[in-house]
């Protein structure tokens, strides 16, 4: 099911060890993007905003767990979409053109061809996609724009200690081997991600999903009821219908907060 045919593969690899929490890149993120402020209130963490939103493209996730001296360790990660290679979010999407794969072979959306069905919520195995106002898909796009323009996405540009490298794919994961980071997650999870991490101790610890998947109801989608839905459903009340069949009803994002 891998929907990327591209050879000069672009990525950004985080190096959750190395962030010290300041969230300059959550800054980065919105300046460049022209994202609003949100509304947030003090829920005894730093942690700020408290998840992905439509105009938090990315975001630190602190973590506390215990340390060797009887006290708290602080752990920063930074999450964003992970352009996967196998993209559920791509392969359940029924208006073509509504997310697709950049030549750095990063997932971008259109939001003009986004018909607003939200299949590509449950399909993320890394429940990354959300919606603005208007009902549009939005998400991290590796800074698409930027790159075309010689540029390197604003997050890795900011970011002060190195936590966040962006460069050619195959190099990232040379260069973490070779500096003794024993797991390199994405580098063959889901055909391979856009967003790799480096870690010496175990992803679990900061919350990474072990062996991520598409769900199995995005496969059956494939097979069976896209086809379908290009030939006579198409439109928003052919993906309405296939939602409940595939998937079943969704909850609004507000309320799975
Ligand atoms: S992380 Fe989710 S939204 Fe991003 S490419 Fe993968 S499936 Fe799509
Ligand atoms: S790559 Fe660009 S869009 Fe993605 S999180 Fe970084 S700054 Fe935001
Ligand atoms: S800019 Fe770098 S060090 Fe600061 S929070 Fe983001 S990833 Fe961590």
């Amino acid at each position: 099911m891998a929907n990327n045919t591209n050879t000069s593969r672009k990525a950004i690899l985080v190096t959750p060890e190395l962030c010290i929490g300041c969230r300059a890149c959550q800054v980065a993120c919105k300046s460049w993007n022209q994202l609003s402020a949100i509304k947030t209130k003090n829920n005894g963490t730093y942690q700020n905003p408290p998840d992905l939103a439509s105009a938090a493209y990315n975001m630190i996730q602190y973590s506390e767990v215990p340390s060797d001296q009887n006290a708290v360790r602080w752990l920063f990660l930074s999450r964003r979409c992970m352009h996967c290679e196998d993209a559920g979010c791509m392969t359940i999407c029924p208006s073509p053109g509504a997310l697709y794969r950049t030549d750095d072979g990063a997932v971008a959306f259109d939001r003009d061809k986004c018909i607003g069905c939200k299949l590509c919520v449950n399909a993320c195995p890394f429940d990354v996609p959300r919606y603005d106002a208007e009902d549009k898909v939005t998400k991290c796009h590796l800074c698409f724009d930027r790159i075309g323009a010689g540029m390197e996405p604003a997050c890795t540009k900011t970011c002060p200690t190195g936590a966040l490298k962006f460069g050619d794919r195959d190099e990232l994961v040379g260069a973490a081997k070779q500096e003794g980071f024993g797991t390199i997650y994405g580098e063959k999870d889901l055909g391979g991600l856009g967003s790799i991490y480096a870690f010496k101790e175990e992803p679990k610890l900061y919350g990474m999903k072990e062996n991520p998947e598409i769900p199995s109801s995005v496969v059956f989608w494939h097979t069976y009821l896209k086809p379908l839905s290009l030939i006579g459903l198409g439109g928003v009340v052919g993906a309405a219908a296939i939602h409940y069949l595939a998937i079943g009803p969704h909850k609004d994002q507000e309320e799975e907060v």
